[in-house]
């Protein structure tokens, strides 16, 4: 009998169960978004190859429990009819995650589900050192916890004040959460603490005179990590304000994560060995357009 080759199918998906010869298959779902048809066919196959429920994961993902192994081609096949893929795990790109970001909620900055199909086609199942998230929420709210992330993007703006139309009404300092704005009635006068504020955009969207202006941008995190060792992504770059800069940043990383992690090391763990300021370094080079050591 041909031997069951475990890793290559958790490569595929499709991971062991404590049951002998049942797998929970592990679905793409990127930016944690699915069409009816294909919630119609997950219905189905978890209906006629599984249990009849599945499982949603902490990342948006849909699992279908009780895949047997005799099973698994087929259920490939029938899934792909509808566009659905199983998700990688091991030690690769995973899944990308995002909120519903500015096409839907009121409050998103950016496109994350754009994005997030962007960083799919572009980076996904990427064979690195361990397991590798992205995570894109829409704004400062971070309802997807970009810094729970190895690498996380946030919605973000940076606000410009214009004094023409400004009534001093103390609205904008009142609301913002890094008390980061200083009103000066007497010297007609606001001033952003720069240092302070965390591009969160209250300002702007609060002010009855539209006297501040935003412009919108990306916030970046970095090795970010909620396992048996748990540790918050940091952001080390300025505000991007461009995609192109954005992308120009995730592949830098993950060169400098291919370059340096070591097999079976968290990016966060490579980040603390090797240095952050060397990984600075390597991003600013990147979005400098001066290429980086590790081109070949
Ligand atoms: S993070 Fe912001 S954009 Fe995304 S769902 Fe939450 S409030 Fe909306
Ligand atoms: S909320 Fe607008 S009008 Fe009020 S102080 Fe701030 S900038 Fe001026
Ligand atoms: S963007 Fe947010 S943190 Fe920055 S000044 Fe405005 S309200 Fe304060």
């Amino acid at each position: 009998m041909k031997e069951v080759n475990y890793n290559e199918l958790k490569k595929g998906g499709f991971m062991r169960q404590v049951q002998k010869d049942h797998f929970s298959l592990r679905l793409r779902v990127v930016g944690g978004r699915l069409t009816s048809s294909q919630l119609k066919k997950i219905y189905e196959v978890a209906n006629k190859y599984g249990k009849g429920y599945v499982h949603l994961t902490a990342r948006q993902g849909v699992e279908i429990p009780f895949i047997k192994l005799q099973d698994i081609e087929a259920v490939k096949k029938e899934l792909s009819e509808a566009g659905l893929e199983p998700g990688a795990c091991g030690p690769r790109v995973r899944t990308i995650t995002a909120c519903q970001g500015s096409s839907i909620c009121p409050n998103g900055i950016i496109d994350t589900t754009e994005l997030a199909n962007e960083c799919d086609k572009r980076y996904y199942a990427q064979e690195l050192p361990h397991k590798f998230k992205i995570g894109i929420t829409g704004c400062g709210n971070n309802c997807l916890k970009a810094e729970e992330n190895d690498l996380g993007i946030k919605g973000a703006i940076e606000p410009e004040w214009e004094e023409s139309s400004c009534t001093f009404c103390g609205l904008c300092q009142a609301v913002c959460p890094a008390k980061a704005i200083q009103i000066d009635e007497k010297n007609k006068k606001i001033t952003i603490d720069r240092d302070k504020c965390t591009y969160c955009g209250r300002c702007v969207k609060s002010c009855p005179t539209n006297s501040w202006k935003g412009k919108p941008g990306y916030l970046l995190y970095f090795g970010g990590m909620f396992g048996n060792n748990v540790a918050l992504a940091k952001q080390i770059l300025p505000i991007l304000f461009s995609k192109e800069d954005v992308h120009k940043v995730i592949q830098a990383t993950l060169k400098f994560y291919k370059k340096y992690g070591k097999q079976g090391e968290r990016f966060r763990n490579t980040l603390e060995r090797v240095g952050w300021d060397i990984f600075k370094k390597e991003l600013e080079k990147a979005i400098e357009n001066k290429g980086s050591d590790f081109d070949e």
